[in-house]
């Protein structure tokens, strides 16, 4: 899943960017609003999270421009402590959510999970398809009674394909939702990184849920 962090103070943003990366989110993060404006137009992110206080364009009247362009991605706005007003007009503009500065890690995490979550259209916690379940909480992977352990990137991987399952993927979307603007298109990253779940989820077992559409993307599904 991919989000967008919009704040200008670097330690700020550089201390949740670092949270969100280590809980397997790619993060784009940028300082104003008008950056933020170019970025959503851009990428269909999984959330926005968004400070009010910026320079510039404030972050209210980003999340109202953002809307007015029909980007409807769910916005997370960063406020103030006690300034209720702000919190409605945010609303207004069109946040999904709010969370007061400072808060704790731990519930930033849980407000992100919950709007990713609505962007989806699912409320589950768990995931499945077949004999494969996917604890989103606890960020465990299981087929059958088995444990698989994954990697970060492996995990958003996962979550996506089950999110779809069993549609069809494409490979930009995967490009988009599980990488940050770093990722160079050009490699077969991607390729490599499906292999390798491909190998710890269908090697030895069967039926193989893991399939390549030739020039197109991958689809988590039974064979057909
Ligand atoms: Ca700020």
């Amino acid at each position: 899943m991919r989000i967008l962090l919009v704040e200008d103070e670097r330690k700020v943003a550089s201390f949740i960017a670092r949270a969100l990366k280590e809980n397997t989110y790619a993060v784009d993060v940028v300082e104003t609003g008008e950056k933020a404006l170019e970025a959503g137009a851009e990428v269909a992110y999984d959330a926005i999270l968004l400070d009010v206080r910026l320079p510039g364009l404030s972050g209210i009247e980003v999340c109202r421009e953002l809307r007015q362009r029909g980007i409807e991605s769910p916005v997370l706005m960063l406020t103030a402590r006690g300034l209720v007003e702000q919190r409605v007009e945010g609303l207004d503009a069109g946040a999904d959510d709010y969370l007061t500065k400072p808060f704790v890690l731990a519930e930033l995490l849980a407000r992100v999970r919950a709007l990713v979550r609505r962007g989806f259209h699912t409320g589950n916690a768990k995931l499945h398809y077949a004999d494969l379940a996917l604890d989103r909480h606890r960020r465990r992977a299981t087929r059958g009674q088995e444990v698989i352990p994954l990697t970060s990137k492996e995990f958003a991987l996962l979550e996506l394909f089950l999110l779809r399952a069993p549609e069809l993927v494409t490979r930009s979307e995967i490009v988009e939702h599980v990488w940050d603007c770093h990722f160079d298109s050009e490699t077969n990253l991607v390729e490599v990184y499906i292999n390798r779940l491909r190998q710890k989820l269908d090697q030895n077992r069967s039926p193989k849920l893991i399939h390549t559409i030739r020039g197109v993307g991958y689809r988590l599904g039974m064979p057909e």
